[in-house]
C-alpha cells in the first residue's frame, strides 16, 4: 500500500440509554415479543403527533460535550424520505442541515502514536424496524420476510468523523476509544455485537501526496471491531487492485460478508438529494438553554483518558495496566473503591487483573455480574498482610468466595487454611522434613547453600502451603546450623 494513501471517515450509530423511544412513550426494551413495544406514533398511523424525548437530547448533548463539540443554539429535525418495509412512515426523522452539535474531536492511539480525529457532527435520529428474513440471514436467498417494529423509533445518536482516519487499524482504534467514552459517560452500552453501537465507513484511496480525494465506497454490516479491520483491509486492497488494473472505482454501498471477509456491491450510492430532506413540521427545533447545558456538563465524570493518566501518575501503574483497568468503567470503579480501602494500588491492580479477571473470563462474566465487592477483595489482601493466610492460600480463598458467595472470614475459618505462624508447630514439620531428606541436608552442609530453597519447598508442601514462609526459612536455617 506504499503507493497509495487510504482515507477513511466513519459514521457511528449509538443507541441511547433511554427507557422510552425518541418520539413516543413506547419501551426501548430489547428482546420483547415482536410488535409489542409499539403505538400509533412509532408505527406511523395518520393524525398522530410526535413528542421529543428530553432524555435522548440530554444524552446526546452529554456526548457532544465529551467530544469537545459546539452545541448548536438551534437544531432542527428533518424527514429523510425513502421507502423500505422496516420504515412504517416511509421517512425517518433525523437531523440534516442543522444538527445538534458540530466540530469536535477525539484522541486515538495506534502503536504508541497519539492522533486527533475530528468529529464533524453529532445528531439525533430514530431507528428503523427490523426485518427477519425467512430461510436466510439476509434478503438475498430468503423467500419471505417478517417485520418487527419494536425497534422503530428507538433513539439513536449519529456521530460523524472527519475523513482523518488513514488505516483500518486507526478505524478500529477510533471505534474502541469511542466505545470506552460512551460507556464511561453512560449514554450507550455500546455493544457492537448486540447492535447498540453500529458503524458505516466511507473509504477511498489516493496516490501518496495527492490532496484530491479518490472516489469513495460506503461499507455496511461491520458488526465487530474485527469486522471493521477486515472489511476496510479488504476494501483498501480492492481499490488498489482496481486502480492498478486501470479501472475506476464506482461510488456505491458495499456489504461486508463476515464469512468471506470481503465486500460485495449492494447498490449505487444515493446522494442526499435522493432523500428529499425537509424540516419535520410536527416537531419544534431543539434549543437547549445554557443553564441546562451546564447542568449536563456537571454529570460527566472523569473521562477515560484522564483516568488512565491518573492511574499511571498517582497509582504508579504501568501504561498497559492502566489501559486494562479502564477497558471497562465498572472494572475501573472496582479498582478505585478497592484502593480507597487498601492503599496499595499495584497489589490491588495485580489481583484484579490476575486472579479475579481469570475467574471472570473462565465463567464468561463481567465484574458487575458477580456478587463480589471491592471490600471483600481488600479483606483477603489484608489477611495476607496480617499473616493469617499466605499469598498462595489467598488465591484459593478468592476463588472459593467467588464460587460460594460466602463471607471471606467464614471461608478462611471453615477451610482450615489459616497460615501456621506457631514456631513450635513449624519446627515439628521442619524436623520431619530434615529426617526424610538426608541427601539435601548433607549437600547443604558441604556448602551448597541453595539447597535450602528445596527444603523450604518441602516444608511448605508438608504443611499444605500453610506454614508462614518467612518463619519456615528462618527456622530452617537455624535448625540446619544447629544440627
Ligand atoms: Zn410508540
Amino acid at each position: 500500500m506504499s503507493k497509495y494513501e487510504t482515507v477513511i471517515g466513519l459514521e457511528i450509530h449509538a443507541q441511547l440509554l433511554t427507557e422510552s423511544k425518541m418520539f413516543c412513550g413506547c419501551s426501548t426494551k430489547f428482546g420483547n415479543k415482536p410488535n409489542t413495544n409499539i403505538c400509533p406514533v412509532c408505527t406511523g398511523q395518520p393524525g398522530v403527533l410526535p413528542v421529543t424525548n428530553k432524555k435522548a437530547i440530554e444524552l446526546a448533548i452529554k456526548t457532544a460535550i465529551a467530544l469537545s463539540c459546539k452545541i448548536e443554539p438551534s437544531s432542527v429535525f428533518a424527514r429523510k424520505n425513502y421507502f423500505y418495509p422496516d420504515l412504517p412512515k416511509a421517512y425517518q426523522v433525523s437531523q440534516y442541515e442543522l444538527p445538534l452539535a458540530t466540530g469536535g474531536h477525539i484522541e486515538i492511539e495506534v502503536a504508541g502514536q497519539k492522533k486527533r480525529i475530528g468529529i464533524i457532527r453529532v445528531h439525533l435520529e430514530e431507528d428503523a424496524g427490523k426485518l427477519v428474513h425467512q430461510g436466510a440471514d439476509r434478503i438475498m436467498g430468503s423467500d419471505s420476510s417478517l417485520v418487527d417494529y419494536n425497534r422503530t423509533g428507538v433513539p439513536l445518536m449519529e456521530i460523524v468523523s472527519e475523513p482523518d482516519i488513514r488505516s483500518p487499524l486507526e478505524a478500529k482504534a477510533f471505534m474502541e476509544t469511542l466505545q470506552h467514552l460512551l460507556q464511561f459517560i453512560q449514554v450507550c452500552d455500546a455493544k457492537m455485537e448486540e447492535g447498540s453501537l453500529r458503524c458505516d465507513a466511507n473509504i477511498s484511496i489516493r496516490p501518496v501526496g495527492d490532496k484530491k480525494l479518490g472516489t469513495k465506497t460506503e461499507i455496511k454490516n461491520m458488526n465487530s471491531f474485527r469486522g471493521v479491520l477486515k472489511a476496510l483491509g479488504s476494501e483498501e486492497k480492492r481499490h488498489a487492485e482496481v486502480k492498478e488494473a486501470g479501472g475506476t472505482i464506482i461510488q456505491e454501498t458495499r456489504y461486508f460478508d463476515d464469512t468471506t471477509e470481503t465486500t460485495t456491491g449492494m447498490r449505487s450510492k444515493e446522494s442526499a438529494h435522493d432523500y428529499r430532506y425537509f424540516p419535520e413540521p410536527d416537531l419544534v427545533p431543539v434549543e437547549p438553554e445554557g443553564a441546562w447545558i451546564s447542568e449536563i456538563k456537571k454529570t460527566i465524570g472523569e473521562l477515560p483518558e484522564a483516568k488512565k493518566q491518573r492511574f499511571e501518575t498517582e497509582c504508579g501503574l504501568s501504561a498497559a495496566d492502566a489501559e486494562l483497568l479502564i477497558s471497562s468503567p465498572v472494572l475501573a470503579a472496582f479498582f478505585e473503591q478497592a484502593i480507597k480501602l487498601h492503599d496499595k494500588p499495584k497489589i490491588v491492580a495485580n489481583w484484579i487483573m490476575g486472579d479475579l479477571t481469570a475467574y471472570l473470563n473462565e465463567n464468561k462474566k463481567a465484574i458487575d455480574e458477580i456478587d463480589f465487592t471491592p471490600a471483600q477483595l481488600v479483606e483477603i489482601l489484608k489477611s495476607i498482610d496480617k499473616g493469617t493466610i499466605s499469598g498462595k492460600i489467598a488465591k484459593t480463598v478468592l476463588v472459593e468466595v467467588l464460587k460460594s458467595g460466602k463471607q471471606v472470614k467464614d471461608v478462611i475459618a471453615e477451610s482450615g487454611m489459616t497460615q501456621v505462624s506457631d514456631e513450635g508447630e513449624i519446627i515439628k514439620i521442619i524436623k520431619e522434613v530434615l529426617k526424610h531428606n538426608p541427601g539435601p541436608v548433607a549437600e547443604y552442609k558441604k556448602g551448597k547453600k541453595a539447597t535450602i530453597g528445596f527444603l523450604v519447598g518441602q516444608v511448605m508442601k508438608a504443611s499444605k502451603g500453610r506454614a508462614n514462609p518467612g518463619m519456615a526459612n528462618k527456622l530452617l536455617a537455624k535448625l540446619l546450623a544447629e544440627s
